[in-house]
């Protein structure tokens, strides 16, 4: 692919805002051990920057979501444990061995595969993985359970370092299936004869945020750290600051008579003399072809429109008045007192804010600040 570095249209990543959050955390949860959350290049706020600074934070390990995430990770310095959060294929063991990457035992039919094809001598550091009622990867049964762990202990190529489970409601107001999830995870786990110093790994943002820690000894954290809310506008928070901002500079700017259209499908047109700025980003960066109608911010916090259809890789916003080549207008993030967040696009575009980040795509160069 080709990485764009020359482009008035970039993100910044704020290293004190991921600091803070990662300080907010750890005091809520009391946790021995926070996993920093770095998957889809961590959110889509640009891999590098996050590890950076995150590793500045001092954070104790990493997830991913697939080995080669975790490759790129190894590869660009990072010496904590690295756990791989979704199941990796039998046949790249002797990758996971090379780049002492952690993955998840889904299975113990996984367990064996791996085990089979494990060389001699070389050793594999594991993470089990229980399905509590998420219902997408791990084990269900506590007869598998004790078998994988039994396999595990005999085994001295196999190390375990930590088992955990994943909740599916914890960004929910209702407890109910929560406290299920909890409750399905003690009868699971706790009778199992684990080795002493491994890490539990239980609590997302959502959990760490708004429960009773299930689990005092290692959370994993995304949405927190990237300081937007995990809930959406489900339960609300203040604690967080939002790390990243979107920001492109005008790279056109004319005035137009009234009755001048604008952007394919000609959907908008002029009813006066409009000033028309051009921003060099579009949908192809991630912002979304439905956020026509959204605002900027321009430097001084007033609001400018996207007016017309967004296209690939431009899109207009309506100016108050004339405005030199190169004025910044944030897309997102914080001028003065108006913001405009991850969540705030995301209702506009009925989703998640997660899926806002990560559709923000690698063109779009990332700066830590
Ligand atoms: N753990 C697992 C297994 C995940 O899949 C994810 C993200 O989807 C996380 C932790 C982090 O979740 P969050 O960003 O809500 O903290």
């Amino acid at each position: 692919a080709v990485i764009s570095t020359r482009r008035p249209a970039w993100i910044e990543i704020s290293a004190s805002a991921i600091a803070q959050n990662i300080a907010t955390v750890r005091e809520l949860t009391g946790t021995h051990h926070f996993i920093a959350i770095v998957k889809a290049n961590a959110y889509g706020h640009g891999l590098a920057q996050v590890v950076t600074a995150a590793k500045q934070a001092n954070v104790d390990g990493f997830g991913v979501a697939t080995i080669d995430e975790g490759i790129w990770l190894r590869q660009y310095g990072v010496m904590e444990p690295i756990f791989i959060l979704g199941v990796t294929p039998a046949d790249y063991v002797d990758d996971l061995v090379a780049h002492q990457l952690i993955p998840v035992v889904t299975s113990e039919a996984w367990l064996d595969a791996v085990s089979c094809k494990l060389s001699r001598q070389a050793t594999l550091v594991l993470s089990i993985g229980v399905d509590t009622g998420m219902g997408r990867i791990g084990i269900r049964h506590q007869e598998e359970l004790q078998r994988v762990v039994e396999k595990i202990n005999q085994n001295d190529q196999l190390i375990l370092k930590g088992i955990g489970m994943h909740f599916a409601t914890a960004d929910e107001k209702d407890q109910t299936y929560y406290q299920q999830q909890v409750k399905t995870w003690h009868k699971l786990v706790d009778n199992l004869p684990l080795p002493s110093n491994i890490w539990y790994h239980l609590a997302n943002s959502a959990t760490s945020l708004w429960h009773e820690q299930p689990s005092h000894d290692a959370i994993r954290v995304g949405a927190a750290m990237y300081g937007f809310n995990p809930s959406g506008k489900e339960i609300t928070t203040d604690k967080l600051t939002p790390a990243l901002s979107l920001k492109a500079e005008l790279v056109h700017v004319k005035k137009v008579a009234a009755g001048t259209a604008i952007s394919y499908g000609a959907t908008y047109t002029t009813t006066q003399p409009e000033w028309i700025g051009t921003l060099p980003l579009g949908y192809a960066d991630g912002y979304a072809r439905q956020l026509q109608g959204m605002y900027g911010l321009l430097p001084d916090g007033r609001h400018v429109e996207m007016i017309g259809r967004i296209a690939m890789d431009q899109m207009m916003v309506r100016l108050p008045e004339d405005m030199p080549i190169g004025t910044v207008i944030t897309l997102v993030g914080k001028v003065g007192q108006e913001e405009i967040t991850l969540a705030g696009l995301a209702d506009h575009l009925n989703t998640i804010p997660y899926e806002v980040a990560t559709s923000l795509s690698t063109r779009l160069p990332r700066k830590l600040v």
